[in-house]
């Protein structure tokens, strides 16, 4: 079992790529340090009357470009070190994926099933308080978004109490992940999710590597389990099984499943509706444990829980060939040098997960330019196109049906835009970590990941001029 914390495991994978960057320790000492560490206890009146005392925590880890963003988790949990290593893990991720923001991550310690609506209400509104009270949240400051334990409803809540306190033409952009009325984007929701699909889509299309591991290219036909129904997981499952993945097994609060046949998502998603539980459902059998997901025959595990759930305990148990890291942190160092000892191949949590805050980028943006994607151009592009087929029309003597006149002449919505830029990120950004890893020779994506952080956000430092 690792001794190290959350915040040393992510420093430990800094240092290990440190040693292929140009930079001097001090540049690195300066990356790796988180800038302001805020925590805040304050009183909740819960519904019985009673006062209850609420520990929170905001930490910006990097202010080499502002704002900083990172997303609020509520989880009992949560604690300093923790959120130190999550706001850490997203500056390197906004390097990785080029959204142009530092590192920054809240939290909570609270279950969320302890407290009624009303009483989640008063705590995020109370904690927003506290954040703008201090200068902790701001369109050109720091941005929060949802994360483990959070949603739209707190979001709509976060906005609500900023725009109370401030005076601020752009307070819409103080915080992503909104209600659509509120500010939101279309394709936020499922972002992280198809985020993920988009990554490992990348990964399995590199036939080298498929071939390493001895599997064909392509997601289709692949089987994979998943840790986590939330958010994340349900809308990777989703991506994956539309793209004809196989989904085997999953894990949840209550237990564990497996199916090796297969199991349909949205049926189950209704069964645990109904039920309270995934335990029982069709076919499936319970494994004994929930962890006991990881070590099923499967080719991709999804790890879309918490952080510290593939270890070394476990790790060598793991049978999949491919570690889809769509949690933060989901698998520990020394877990990490099992997994590829035994030849895995990892795709990082600090690229594959950032699909969320590359749409949160989007969503700020068109929150900052006050108009909708799309608004401008989709009926000016869709009459420019309807003149183009017209023309080929008369040209080639034939007459297109009314439903591929629809298609070729369809002008881009807010959410076709947002998916094209998320994909379009998404590939990009494996690209370039498969260069590094090329470049220096390395056998982990999770390395050259953070080389290509490093080397981004290095540069950026040096050309302040803080270094001189
Ligand atoms: P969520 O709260 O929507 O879902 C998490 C799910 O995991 C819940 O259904 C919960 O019951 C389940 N779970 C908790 N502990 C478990 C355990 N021990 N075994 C099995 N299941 C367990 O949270 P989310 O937003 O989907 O976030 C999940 C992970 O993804 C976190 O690590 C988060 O930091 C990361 N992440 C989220 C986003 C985002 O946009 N929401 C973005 C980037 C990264």
């Amino acid at each position: 079992m690792s001794t190290y914390n959350f915040f040393e495991q992510v420093n430990k994978n800094f240092d290990k790529a440190a040693k292929y960057t140009r930079f001097d320790k001090g540049v690195l000492n300066q990356i790796k340090k988180c800038n302001t560490v805020y925590h805040v206890s304050f009183p909740l009146r819960r519904d019985d009357g009673s006062v209850e005392v609420i520990e929170g925590w905001r930490v910006e880890h990097s202010h080499h470009k502002m704002p900083t963003k990172g997303g609020i988790r509520y989880s009992h949990k949560v604690d300093e070190d923790e959120t130190m290593a999550l706001a850490a893990l997203m500056s390197y991720k906004c390097a990785i994926v080029d959204v142009p923001f530092g590192g920054a991550k809240g939290g909570v310690k609270i279950s969320t099933r302890s407290y009624s609506v009303s009483e989640l209400e008063r705590i995020t509104r109370r904690y927003t308080f506290e954040l703008v009270k201090k200068g902790f949240i701001g369109p050109g400051v720091d941005v929060p978004a949802p994360d483990y334990g959070t949603g739209a409803r707190e979001m709509g809540w976060i906005l609500d109490t900023y725009r109370q306190m401030k005076d601020d033409l752009n307070a819409e952009a103080c915080v992503t992940g909104k209600p659509i009325q509120q500010g939101g984007i279309r394709g936020r929701t499922e972002a992280t999710g198809r985020g993920v699909y988009f990554g490992i889509r990348e990964a399995c299309s590199v036939k080298k590597d498929m071939d390493a591991l001895g599997l064909s290219t392509g997601v289709e036909g692949k089987t994979f389990v998943v840790q986590g129904l939330g958010n994340v997981g349900y809308h990777a499952s989703k991506y994956m099984t539309e793209a004809g993945a196989k989904m085997v097994g999953v894990s949840e609060l209550e237990g564990a499943i497996y199916d090796p046949n297969g199991m349909d998502l949205q049926a189950l998603m209704d069964y645990r509706k109904e039920t309270g539980s995934i335990i029982g459902f069709g076919n499936s059998k319970e494994l004994p444990s929930n962890k006991d997901i990881f070590t099923q025959e499967c080719d991709i595990i999804i790890p879309a829980a918490l952080e510290s759930q593939i270890t070394g305990d476990n790790a060598n148990g793991v049978k999949a060939k491919i570690i889809a890291e769509a949690a933060n942190g989901p698998t520990t160092a020394d877990a990490h040098e099992m997994l590829k000892d035994r030849g895995a191949l990892i795709i990082p949590d600090s690229y594959l997960n950032a699909g969320g805050v590359v749409v949160s980028y989007f969503e700020w943006l068109k929150d900052i330019q006050h108009v909708r994607y799309g608004r401008m151009n989709k009926r000016f592009d869709e009459e420019s196109l309807m003149r183009i087929v017209k023309e080929l029309e008369s040209i080639n003597g034939k007459s297109y049906s009314e439903e591929t006149l629809k298609k070729l002449t369809h002008g881009a919505e807010e959410a076709d835009l947002v998916d094209s830029g998320l994909e379009e990120t998404m590939i990009t950004a494996y690209q370039q970590i498969t260069e590094i890893r090329s470049e220096h020779k390395l056998d982990d994506l999770r390395t050259a990941a953070f080389i290509n952080a490093i080397n981004k956000i290095g540069t950026m430092y040096e050309q302040m001029g803080i270094f001189p």
